[in-house]
């Protein structure tokens, strides 16, 4: 058994639909890790990505949404979805408890009368609200890790593999590196993402702007390069891009992220996240 990953959202902070995104995808993040068996799924994010994983109550299996954390790219998906989703089955969503609130009470608070004319599901209603923090978790025939993110919400990293079998996928976006380079928690952070398959990392600044956007918890390609070819990864996506960067722009930092690779005499495959494509754990597109 070997996990897929389908991206459904690439885009950082705001959807960008239009021409010139067209080939890196406009929706905000949303990813799906499956078993090759397709009979269990997690859902990591819930940009408006969310819209487009496929959702059919007579097919779908039990799903479970985790959540890096709760600022508005990565749950806008969720009110037009929730009901869709609900009907599916018994639903949990998983994210790290909030500075300020419960992970429900901020969930609720997105889908106040407001904001949206259906209310969030109340406790007991199909939906399941579970708060983690750094800890090994287990769901299905999944094994998730957990490991926080330099971001300025409290923010979650998922390692995600099939139980007892090596490598695997981690997500780890809104991180910024450049903030601790030599902290306990970067070493941390170079055991968590250690040997792994596929390594989807925040890659939304460019080089030039590192330092102006200092605090405010993204990386730039550059960045995410080095932190895979320390940890030994095999393949590295890079994600939540600036919505502000168009495909030609992307090309471009992609063409820039694979020098830094050659100049450093590594083994690494570098990609950009592409919005409706699967990529799997032994490598094949
Ligand atoms: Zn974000």
């Amino acid at each position: 058994m070997a996990l897929r990953l389908t991206f459904h959202g690439t885009r950082g902070s705001i959807p960008v639909p239009g021409p010139s995104t067209v080939r890196y995808g406009g929706n905000t993040p949303c990813l799906v890790v499956e078993s090759s068996e397709h009979t269990d799924r997690l859902i990591l994010d819930a940009g408006t990505g969310l819209r487009t994983v496929p959702l059919d109550a007579d097919t779908a299996p039990e799903t479970t949404i985790l959540l890096s954390h709760t600022h508005w790219d990565h749950i806008q998906g969720l009110p037009l979805t929730l009901p869709t989703l609900v009907a599916c089955g018994p639903l949990r969503i998983i994210g790290p408890r909030p500075a300020r609130g419960t992970l429900r009470s901020v969930l609720e608070a997105t889908m106040m009368p407001a904001l949206f004319p259906v209310p969030f599901p109340a406790e007991g209603n199909g939906v399941i609200v579970e708060e983690w923090e750094t800890g090994t978790h287990h769901i299905g025939p999944f094994t998730v890790q957990t490991y926080p993110t330099q971001h300025p919400a409290p923010t979650l990293g998922f390692a995600v593999s099939i139980t007892g079998t090596q490598g695997g996928v981690i997500y780890l976006t809104d991180n910024e590196l450049g903030m601790e380079p030599l902290s306990i928690w970067r070493t941390g952070l170079i055991e968590f993402v250690r040997d792994c398959d596929i390594l989807v990392h925040d890659a939304m600044l460019e080089d030039a702007n590192v330092s102006a956007r200092r605090g405010w918890g993204h990386s730039s390609a550059a960045e995410a390069v080095r932190l895979a070819a320390e940890a030994g990864c095999k393949r590295l996506v890079l994600f939540h891009h600036d919505p502000g960067h168009d495909d030609t722009t992307l090309d471009r930092l992609l063409d820039q992220a694979r020098a830094l690779v050659a100049q450093m005499g590594v083994t690494l495959d570098v990609t950009l996240a592409i919005e409706a494509t699967t990529l799997t754990q032994s490598g094949d597109t």
